[in-house]
């Protein structure tokens, strides 16, 4: 019988699993994915438009994107040998990683509340994956604990989001740096937020030679363009690479890429008004009675309210889309994230948490 045989050749780990769940926005205002609301600056669009017309889409694409590797160390101020490893997002890099280091003993830890997709990847790849809870109060790293599981676990990854998903901080740098000192493993410091926080870890490299760094283009304003990097010294960038699947970067990605970041300073103009829609969102949050809000180094804003079901529901009701986190782990009781949307978003998104709450 069909289930039979798919019951004895599918992994027990996948059998156990859950696709990864997205809702559907509808024609709901869509503040639940930390998406850049704006869309390609206009200016773009024709050069786009032709340069991706004249694509070769008969020939595979560059394997190495080279190309566009220089391009991104350019833009985002990396040396010029920086050794780079590209990826179908910051996702597949994770997987990567995970990949390259899985094992039935083998530990891949972070801490949480964090983002999903280190547990999830661990799992898919038949690792372990040890948690461990932030501090309840203000989310920053219990650092007692974490070295605590570093030595107990002895983990072959720690990933650190810096800032965290879905709390929006970073930690405290004397902190991380403990955390890398004690790592017997690699350190992945994951700044896919890196645009909306400032500093970065990438200085660091040069100091500690088990550090590894990943960015995204996605909340940036390329989200649909599937492209993430990872920086670290080259013997680390030659391993991950043979997990790399040849071709994992489409010609009109790497194309796009490129062309978009040669024109960077229209990105950061983005980036500039989204900033200042977190500072008027937080402070509008701030004002509301029965809501918590955190601050942010992001491109979101965690908040707390007294009943997450109802108020989730309300916004749904009047057409807005955030991201429910209660019910996800312990300290995320009764909590939401809203991703910062234009002006006109987040004044909708706070008519209709004002009705919800
Ligand atoms: N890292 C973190 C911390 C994230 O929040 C996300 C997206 N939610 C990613 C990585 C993955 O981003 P992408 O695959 O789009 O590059």
């Amino acid at each position: 019988m069909m289930n039979d045989r798919l019951q004895r050749i599918i992994r027990p780990q996948t059998l156990a699993a859950s696709a990864y769940q997205v809702h559907d926005a509808g024609d709901r205002i869509k503040l639940d994915a930390m998406e850049n609301p704006y869309p390609v600056p206009a200016a773009l669009r024709a050069e786009l438009a032709s340069l991706l017309s004249a694509a070769p889409l008969n020939r595979y694409p560059d394997p190495q994107a080279r190309r566009l590797k220089a391009r991104i160390r350019a833009s985002f101020g990396l040396a010029a040998d920086q050794p780079l490893l590209l990826g179908n997002g910051s996702d597949e890099l994770i997987q990567i990683i995970a990949q390259a280091v899985a094992g039935p003993d083998v530990t891949l830890l972070a801490p949480e509340p964090g983002f999903a997709m280190y547990r999830l990847i661990a799992a898919a790849t038949g690792s372990r994956y040890a948690g461990v809870d932030l501090n309840a109060a203000d989310f920053s790293l219990d650092i007692d604990a974490m070295l605590a599981a570093i030595e107990r676990e002895r983990p072959a990854v720690v990933f650190l989001a810096w800032p965290n998903n879905p709390t929006g901080n970073r930690f405290d740098l004397n902190a991380v740096r403990r955390v890398i000192e004690a790592a017997p493993g690699i350190v992945v410091i994951d700044e896919a937020y890196h645009a909306f926080a400032g500093n970065s870890c990438v200085d660091l490299l040069a100091e500690y030679a088990h550090l590894i760094v990943l960015r995204t283009l996605s909340k940036l304003g390329l989200a649909g363009l599937r492209i993430g990097f990872m920086a670290a010294a080259g013997d680390w960038i030659e391993q991950f690479d043979k997990q790399r699947l040849p071709y994992n970067l489409g010609t009109l990605n790497q194309l796009a890429a490129d062309a978009i970041l040669a024109r960077h300073e229209l990105l950061d103009e983005q980036v500039a008004a989204i900033l200042a829609e977190r500072e008027r969102l937080h402070t509008a949050l701030q004002a509301l009675s029965g809501v918590q809000v955190w601050p942010s180094d992001a491109n979101f804003l965690l908040f707390r309210v007294t009943d997450a079901d109802r108020v989730y529901a309300g916004l749904l009701e009047r057409g807005v889309l955030i991201k429910k986190l209660h019910g996800s782990h312990a300290l995320l009781d009764n909590c939401l994230r809203v991703t910062v949307g234009t002006p006109e978003e987040n004044d909708a998104f706070l008519e209709a948490l004002r009705t919800s709450l």
